[in-house]
C-alpha cells in the first residue's frame, strides 16, 4: 500500500538559515521534494528560474491566483509569493514527503486547507545572531534588512501557532531534528483511518 505524502511548511525569520537546512535535508533523504514558489521579487545573484523560485511579473502571478493555480499566497516586503497547486498535489500522492519553505501567512493558510500539514518554525538562537546573518548575505541593501529585520519582529508575534520550534544553533543537528520530526508524522493514527477500519474488522472476523 503507498502511503500518501507528509505535508510540512517550513518557516522562520528571513536569514534563520531555513535555505541551508533544505539543502541538507534534500542531499541527505531522498524522500523529500522541496516545493518551488512563484514570486514577483527579481532573483538574487546565482538564482536560477526554476531553481529557487519561478521568477514571474505582477500580472503573470495575479492570473495564476486567477485561475486558481496556487494552494496559496502571500505579499511580503513588497512581492508576491506563492505555492504552484499541481506539484505539491502529484508528489504527495506519489508518496513524497513535500516541504514547503514558505512565510507565517502562508503557512497558516496551508493549515486552514489541509489540517494534517506540520508546522515547524526555524529560528537563530538570539535576535542579534539573526541580524549577524543577513547582514553577512551580503545581498541585500540596508534598507532590505531593516524591512526584514521588522517583519521578524511581526512575525515572532505568531510563532506559537506552529507544531514544533527548531532552533538552529548548528545545522547538522537542526536537519535531523527536521527529519526526525516529519518521519514521526508518518504514524499519525489520523492518517490511517483505512487501515484502522480494517484491523477492526479483520479482529472481528478473527474472533467470531
Ligand atoms: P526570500 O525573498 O528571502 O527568498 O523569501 C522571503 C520570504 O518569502 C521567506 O520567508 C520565504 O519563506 C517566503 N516564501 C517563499 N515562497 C513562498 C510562497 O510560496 N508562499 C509564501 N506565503 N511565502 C513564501
Amino acid at each position: 500500500m503507498k502511503e500518501r505524502g507528509i505535508l510540512a511548511v517550513v518557516s522562520g525569520f528571513s536569514g534563520a538559515g531555513k535555505g541551508t537546512i533544505m539543502k541538507a535535508l534534500l542531499e541527505r533523504y531522498d524522500n523529500y521534494a522541496l516545493s518551488i514558489s512563484a514570486t514577483t521579487r527579481k532573483p538574487r545573484e546565482g538564482e536560477q528560474h526554476g531553481r529557487e523560485y519561478f521568477f514571474v511579473g505582477e500580472e503573470e502571478f495575479e492570473q495564476m491566483i486567477a485561475e486558481d493555480r496556487l494552494i496559496e499566497y502571500a505579499r511580503y516586503v513588497d512581492h508576491y509569493y506563492g505555492t504552484p497547486k499541481d506539484y505539491v498535489m502529484s508528489q504527495l500522492e506519489a508518496g513524497k514527503d513535500v516541504i514547503l519553505e514558505i512565510e507565517i501567512q502562508g503557512a497558516l493558510k496551508v493549515k486552514e486547507k489541509f489540517p494534517e500539514t506540520l508546522l515547524v518554525f526555524v529560528t537563530p538562537p538570539s535576535a542579534e545572531e539573526l541580524k549577524r546573518r543577513l547582514v553577512n548575505r551580503g545581498t541585500e541593501t540596508a534598507e532590505v534588512i531593516e524591512a526584514r529585520m521588522k517583519r521578524a519582529c511581526e512575525e515572532a508575534e505568531q510563532m506559537d501557532r506552529y507544531d514544533y520550534l527548531l532552533i538552529n544553533d548548528e545545522v547538522d543537528l537542526c536537519t535531523e531534528k527536521l527529519h526526525r520530526l516529519i518521519q514521526a508524522q508518518h504514524g499519525k493514527m489520523t492518517l490511517h483511518g483505512e487501515f484502522v477500519s480494517r484491523m477492526k474488522q479483520e479482529l472481528k472476523d478473527i474472533s467470531e
